[in-house]
Parts: structure tokens; sequence; C-alpha cells
């Protein structure tokens, strides 16, 4: 066995999970409420410590300004969220949420972490890629390897069933990403073939329709509500989220419409929206996910009918709705072996397993694919006339990494002496419709006619990291440079900086977050109550609030049973140690 323990987690938009590879396979670690879902979410309570997961999660409810959730749709934005009265980057708030795993699985193996796979949707630039990488660095994790989800997906599958033989197709819905990845088992060998996605469109944009669809019936419009009244809209998404569950579990789900102030009461007017009548308010999202699943296919090479098995992975795909779209398209109904909750988690230690070289995988092999063409900017001559901006492939998308690929390209003018190579990531025929990643001066070229070769080498390798590389013939002259840094890259100074204003944040002591997450939740459950109700529940929190601080077992010991009591009695029954749902 490997002294190190082998780490797989899965940074999702909406849950995150971590999972350990030990004694030949891979199983999951509990957070501090027993669960194996942590809500990304992050909070920041009134004394100034931080909360991740269901804590958050409560908190939002009641302190929206205090909490921020979804912030990988940010990942690799240049951008800011301010939380609590201080401004954090994305990648510093997904630390926060790898920070807290980190935790959980020291405090269930007993041994300190230093090292993990992470995974990331398939179709993530390599911006996106990079800030995923500085999120585990400002959370004080190595990471050994960035697998995509789809692919460690497909691991979990791959390791259970190493047997098969036959092609697969992966559909990832999540909270904020779509992936759809075809690959080829074959004798232990997993290949992925190709991949293609979205990396904006998740299960929350189909929650999104529902809250808007509730807004209309309110007169009120999506965008102007959530700057104006922003609990109300917090309010009624969380009565849209339960009525998507609904939706899917019984055909139909019901919102109350919360008022200004986000209070919801037994008398609050409701909305019944129905399993067909959710249909045609998510006809639009359902259609987006056929397009990147028939662009996979082709680049494949595949029709529907040799996929052998459909997986669906992500929580999303559990809307009947998508699963329908994924039924009809292949003519059967998808694969349910696979706990879409579980999977991308669990092959991720399982990657974690192969670079190890751990024993228990040492039969299976997985090759990947790079999800987007990378380029350089060039010049097209048409006649005499010379037209900039054009983007010249040199590794196309869906090519099996690592990879290592020549490209030549001409000096331009008379007595040219530098070229700076221009490196692109997309698919667009012009430049400026791709995604910029950085450039290579190329100096010292011979003074000489136009035409002067230079030879281009781009390397990409299993991690994502993109290598270029530059050779004059000319000169012998060779220059190079690792693009892993974002266009707008920080200094080494500004990483450090932002690396200690991470370690100076406190975290909310992890044996307490059980009590900060009962007193979210019942401060979210007075806003249910009308003004009788309310007062008994309010005193009982009060009591419960005090008895924190108290530092005395037994005070405290009755002021949370009363509380729970309380709760009970009023129909809003409190789980201890499991979800709050
Ligand atoms: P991520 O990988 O982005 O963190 P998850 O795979 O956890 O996301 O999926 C989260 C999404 O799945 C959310 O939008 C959630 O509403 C949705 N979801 C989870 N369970 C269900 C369900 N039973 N019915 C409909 N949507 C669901
Ligand atoms: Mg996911």
């Amino acid at each position: 066995m490997s002294p190190r323990p082998l780490i797989g987690i899965d940074l999702g938009t909406t849950n995150s999970l971590v999972a350990v590879f030990e004694d030949g396979a891979p199983r999951l670690l509990l957070n501090p409420h027993g669960e194996e879902l942590t809500p990304s979410v992050v909070g920041i309570v009134d004394s100034g410590e931080v909360v991740v997961g269901a804590c958050a999660r409560s908190l939002a409810l009641t302190r929206p300004e205090r909490t921020v959730a979804a912030f990988k749709r940010w990942m690799g934005e240049d951008r800011s969220v301010e939380l609590g009265g201080r401004e954090f980057s994305p990648p510093e708030l997904s630390s926060l949420v790898l920070r807290a795993l980190r935790e959980d699985a020291e405090a269930a193996l007993g041994v300190t972490i230093e090292q993990a796979v992470i995974t990331v949707p398939a179709y993530f630039n390599q911006h996106q890629r990079e800030a995923t990488r500085r999120a585990a660095q400002l959370a004080g994790l190595e990471v050994q390897r960035i697998v995509n989800e789809p692919t460690a997906a497909a691991l979990t599958y791959g390791f259970h069933e190493r047997q098969v033989d036959q092609k697969l197709l992966v559909l990832d819905l999540g909270g904020g990403t779509f992936d759809v990845t075809v690959m080829e088992i074959f004798e232990g060998t997993l290949e992925i073939l190709s991949t293609a996605g979205e990396s904006h469109l998740g299960g929350e944009d189909f929650t999104t329709s529902l809250v808007s669809h509730g807004l209309s019936k309110m007169g009120r419009q999506l965008e102007l509500a959530e700057l104006k009244e922003p609990l109300l809209v917090a309010r009624l998404r969380e009565e849209a989220e339960k009525a998507k569950h609904d939706i899917g579990a019984s055909e139909e789900g019901t919102m109350r419409l919360p008022d200004t102030e986000g209070c919801v009461e037994d008398d609050s007017e409701r909305v019944t929206v129905s399993a067909s009548e959710f249909e045609e308010i998510v006809a639009p999202l359902v259609e987006r996910l056929r397009g990147p699943t028939l662009r996979a296919l082709r680049d494949a090479d595949l029709s529907p009918e040799r996929i052998g098995e459909v997986l669906l992975i992500g929580g999303a795909t559990r809307m009947p709705v998508v699963r329908r779209m994924a039924s009809e398209l292949f003519g059967r109904p998808p694969r349910d072996s696979v706990d879409p909750d579980h999977a991308v988690a669990l092959g991720a230690a399982v990657q974690a397993a192969l670079v190890a070289d751990d024993r228990a995988v040492d039969d299976l092999v997985m090759t990947d694919v790079c999800p987007h063409t990378l380029g350089v900017e060039v010049v097209k001559e048409f006649g005499s006339r010379q037209a900039q901006g054009y983007f010249l492939p040199v590794l196309h998308r869906n090519t099996t990494v690592p990879v290592s690929r020549e490209e030549i390209v001409n000096t331009i003018h008379d007595g040219q002496t530098e070229v700076i190579v221009k490196v692109y990531q997309g698919e667009a025929r012009k430049v400026e419709e791709n995604l910029f990643l950085g450039e290579l001066a190329v100096t010292d070229i011979p003074r000489g006619p136009a035409g002067q070769e230079v030879c281009l080498r781009f390397t990409y390798d299993l991690n994502g990291l993109l290598e270029v590389e530059a050779f004059v013939p000319a000169t012998e002259k060779k220059f190079r440079t690792v693009l892993r840094h974002n266009a707008k890259s920080l200094s080494d100074a500004e990483v450090a900086a932002s690396l200690r204003r991470m370690q100076q944040l406190k975290f909310y002591p992890r044996e307490d977050l059980e009590n900060q997450r009962l007193l979210a939740f019942s401060s979210a459950a007075l806003k249910e109550l009308d003004r009788f109700r309310r007062q008994d529940l309010e005193q009982k929190v009060d009591m419960y609030e005090t008895s924190l601080h108290l530092n005395e077992r037994g005070v405290f010991d009755h002021a949370r049973q009363e509380l729970l009591r309380a709760l009970s009695a009023l129909g809003l029954p409190y789980q201890e140690g499991s979800d709050a749902d």
C-alpha cells in the first residue's frame, strides 16, 4: 500500500465530495454532518469565521449577503466576489471548499493530506483548469492530476466492469455544467474517443426557469427582482428547487410565492406546475443538451446505435425530461448501475490509485483527449492583400493525449526578424472568437525575404498543460513556454499574498458546525411561521444561540432538545446529522 492516502475530490458547482482509494477499492468520506455530499456553498458568520456546506446553505436563506454559491461558474474569470465585507476571487472561494474537504478527509483517516486528484468538467478551458489548480494550492493541496469529470465517472464504471468490451456515452449534467463524453472499454483499457459540452448549462438553469415562471405570475421579471428583492428571489429559488424535485417524483410541484422579505406562510399564494408544463418551460434547455451530444458522437465517428451503454451522471440527470431525451436519442433507457452523485469522486480516487501505481489497478489503463482545438494566430494572403486574425489549428479537439504535434509558419515581411506566436484555444475560424492563452516571442530570425520558416511544436500532457516550442531552422535557436497560467496571470507575490489571506481565515470549529447548522436551519424555519407561532420558536432559538457561547454542557443540551422539540411540534422537523431537506 502507498504510504500516502490516495484522495480524489469532485469539486462540483453545487455539491462536492471526497473519496479515498484504500484496500483495493474507492470509498467516499463523510463530512461533519455524516453526509457524503457537501454543498459547494461558502458563508462567513457574524463572528468572522468561515462555514462551508450545509451550514452555509441554510445561512443563505436568512443572510444571502453572507454566503456565496455556484462560484465554480466563474472559475477562470477575472472577477471578485464580496462576502462578509471582504473580496474573494473564484479560486479563493473554491479553495475554502477544498480546505473543508481536506479537513474532512484528515478527520476520517487520521493523517495529514497534502495531495489529491481533482476533477473538472471535460469542457473546462485552460484558464478554468488553471484556476482549479490555484484553488488547490490555496487549500494546501498539491494536485497530482486534473481529471475530466466524465472520465472519472467512466473509471468508476471501468473499475467494476473490466471485462466488458463496448462503447459508452457519459452524459454529465450537474448544477452548472454539461459534459458529454464518448469512450470505449476494451480489456481493461479505457479510451476516451471524444468530448463536448457547455460550461454554462446545468440543473440550476432548470431551477431558474421555474423561478422566472413564478415571478412572472407575480408580475415581476427576474433580473430586476434579483436586484431589488434579493430575499424574495432567494426564497423563491428554494421553493422552485423543491418543486423541481417534486415534478420528477410525483408529476407536479408547487411553489409558494414569498413576500418581499422572503417570507412564506400557510396562506401564501401558490403556483402549481405539472410535469407537462415543466417540460414546456424547460424545452429550450433540453434542446441545448442535444447539440453537444450529437457533436461528441460525430467527433467519435459513431451513430447513436453504436453506443452500448449510456451512463447518466450528475444530479440533474435525475429529471425525467433529461432521461427521456437520452432514451429517445439512443433508443434505449440509460444504465442505472452508476450512482449519479458518487461516480465522479470515486473515479477520482481510482485515478489517484493509477497515479500511485497501486496494484489493485495495474490492469486498468486509461487514455484521455484534449477537449478544445489549440492553435496560433496567422495572417492569410488573398492575392496581394494580407488579412490578420485567422486561427491555424495545431492540435485538433479530441486528439488523444499526451500528444505532440508540429506545424510550420513563415515570416510575412521581408527583413522580419521577430515573430510573436499568439496561442489560442477554440473552434472559431477567427482568433477574436477564441480564447487567448498566451504568447511566445521568437527573435533573432536572420534578415531575408518573407517566408522564413519557424517550426512550432505543441505538446499537451495528461494534466491539460500545453507547452509551446518554436525552432528557427536557420539559426537552430529554440524558444519555449508552458502555457499553464491565466492570460492575466498572477505574479508570485500576488499568489503568496492570496495564500496568506486564505490561511488567516479561520474556519468555524468542525465540532461545532452541526450546532451552527441547527441555528441556521431554525432561523430559516422562523420565516415560515405566522406571528403567533413564531414567538415561541424565536425564544427557543435565542436560548439556543446564547447556550452556544456559555460553555455549559447541561444548559446547551437542554436548549438544543427544547429547540428540536419546538421545531418538530411545528411540523418542521430537523434531521440531525443528515440533510435538512
Ligand atoms: P455539480 O456536479 O454541479 O455539483 P450535482 O451533480 O450535485 O452538481 O447536481 C446538482 C444539480 O442536480 C442541481 O441543480 C440539483 O437541483 C439537481 N438535482 C439533484 N437531484 C435532483 C432531482 N432528484 N431532480 C431534479 N434535479 C436534481
Ligand atoms: Mg458534478
